[in-house]
């Protein structure tokens, strides 16, 4: 593992850097997770992923004739990390480029490459995931969602729930049951679904953020051609594991950690206790310096990852410690903030005198849902002792 950037490295990240800093939306695009119901709010989404994959620094790793760079994953690391230093907004075209674009490069087919990809780096079509279904989320090979073959067509009825996103997404990457006949591991396919098709209903949900940030969704009838099968018929499941390995990977990221950290130790700084500022109590110094220790040892895991990208190693279990530990630190790291303001943490967003524009009681539910969204902290931590250490199977 090498902690060092090239000095072309350290060039490019200030250009980075400038960029951000005379492009960012200086309004109306809050922390990106609100007025998601709201058109002129995802146009403006959609406008700035647009401009930031227009300056190069969106998925640069993805081949060129895609509408990628080839450029080492190095950079995009760099433009990652600055887009969190910045407080950028997030990119509304996530699920596509996080996680289905990279399953598309390693599965799809070219028409389904030169169909898609280009697309989701322009943020013209936003994709949403149907995996989870009720009864089956931590279970997710129990999925029930059905598809028959008719004729060139596949006809999909069944439900998914907590699709995030897919009030606005224009299309879902699916776990579909095409054989209920085969074991439930083997029965399983991978389509892609217009979200417009007809049959199709979206009905939100909303989370205890107050957000309408997912959805349940019901297929009645819903006709998707044949051609949107991703990989082969009845193994989806292996298609559908490449992609979960994208999504763990996105959900825990070490700079992400580092900001929240840091935010956490100005807002100890400003909170008075006993006469002194808070970040002066020895016992609130060592829980900072615990999970500061924490942030550290995420940043350690992210570079070594990065290092094994490039040198071409294949990827193990890291992506699930990511998620893992790197879900649980931010709720953590939101708990001791929540802790510190006391009874000021049950202020709500637009109250007069909230504390530090009341990010932290929003975070904090928040980020519980990232510790179960993707797969939760029990599924993570029985695939590391499986498959990582080797211990022996639960079932
Ligand atoms: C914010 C958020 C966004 C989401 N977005 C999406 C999305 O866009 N698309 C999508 O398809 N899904 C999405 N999900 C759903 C998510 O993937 C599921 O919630 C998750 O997989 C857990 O499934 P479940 O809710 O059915 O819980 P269950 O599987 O019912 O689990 C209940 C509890 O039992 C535990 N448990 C279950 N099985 C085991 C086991 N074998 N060993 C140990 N413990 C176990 C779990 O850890 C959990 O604590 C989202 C969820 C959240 C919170």
């Amino acid at each position: 593992m090498d902690l060092n950037f090239t000095p072309e490295e350290d060039e490019f990240r200030i250009k980075v850097r400038r960029f951000l800093e005379e492009n960012i939306p200086k309004s109306g695009l809050g922390d990106g997770r609100e007025g998601r119901e709201d058109k002129a709010w995802l146009a403006r989404a959609k406008e700035w992923q647009r401009k930031l994959y227009e300056a190069g620094y969106v998925a640069m790793a993805w081949p060129k004739e895609f509408g990628g760079q080839a450029l080492e994953p190095v950079r995009q690391s760099i433009v990652n990390d600055e887009v969190v230093r910045a407080k950028a907004p997030y990119l509304i075209g996530g699920s596509g480029l996080g996680m289905l674009g990279p399953t598309l490069i390693s599965w799809g087919t070219e028409e389904q490459k030169k169909r898609y990809l280009p697309k989701i780096l322009t943020a013209e079509e936003i994709w949403c995931q149907g995996y989870s279904e009720p009864g089956s989320g931590s279970d997710l090979a129990s999925l029930r969602t059905r598809a028959e073959i008719v004729g060139d067509e596949f006809v999909v009825n069944g439900q998914k729930v907590w699709t995030s996103g897919a009030q606005y997404s224009d299309m879902m990457f699916c776990l579909v049951r095409t054989d209920p006949e085969a074991p439930k591991h083997r029965g399983i396919s991978y389509i892609l679904i217009d979200m417009h098709s007809p049959g199709l209903t979206v009905r939100p949900l909303v989370q205890m953020t107050g957000d309408r940030g997912f959805n349940e969704v019901f297929f009645d009838n819903v006709r998707v051609p044949r051609k949107n099968l991703v990989g082969k018929l009845n193994e989806g499941w292996i298609v559908a594991n490449a992609t979960l390995f994208h999504e763990r990977n996105m959900l825990g990221s070490a700079s992400g950690s580092e900001q929240r950290f840091n935010r956490l130790r100005a807002l100890a700084k400003s909170i008075q206790r006993n006469g002194h500022p808070l970040s002066e109590d020895p016992v609130f110094r060592q829980r900072l310096a615990d999970l500061q220790i924490r942030v550290e040892a995420m940043r350690l895991h992210a570079m070594r990852q990065l290092t094994d990208q490039i040198r071409g190693r294949q990827p193990g279990i890291e992506a699930m410690i990511n998620k893992l530990v790197g879900t649980e630190l931010n709720h953590d790291l939101a708990t001791a903030a929540m802790e510190a303001m006391g009874d000021d943490s049950m202020l709500a967003r637009d109250e007069p005198s909230v504390v530090d524009k009341g990010y932290w009681p929003y975070e904090w539910m928040f980020s519980l849902g990232l510790v179960i969204g993707g797969g939760t902290s029990h599924i993570q931590k029985n695939i590391i002792a499986e498959r990582g250490l080797k211990m022996p199977k639960s079932r």
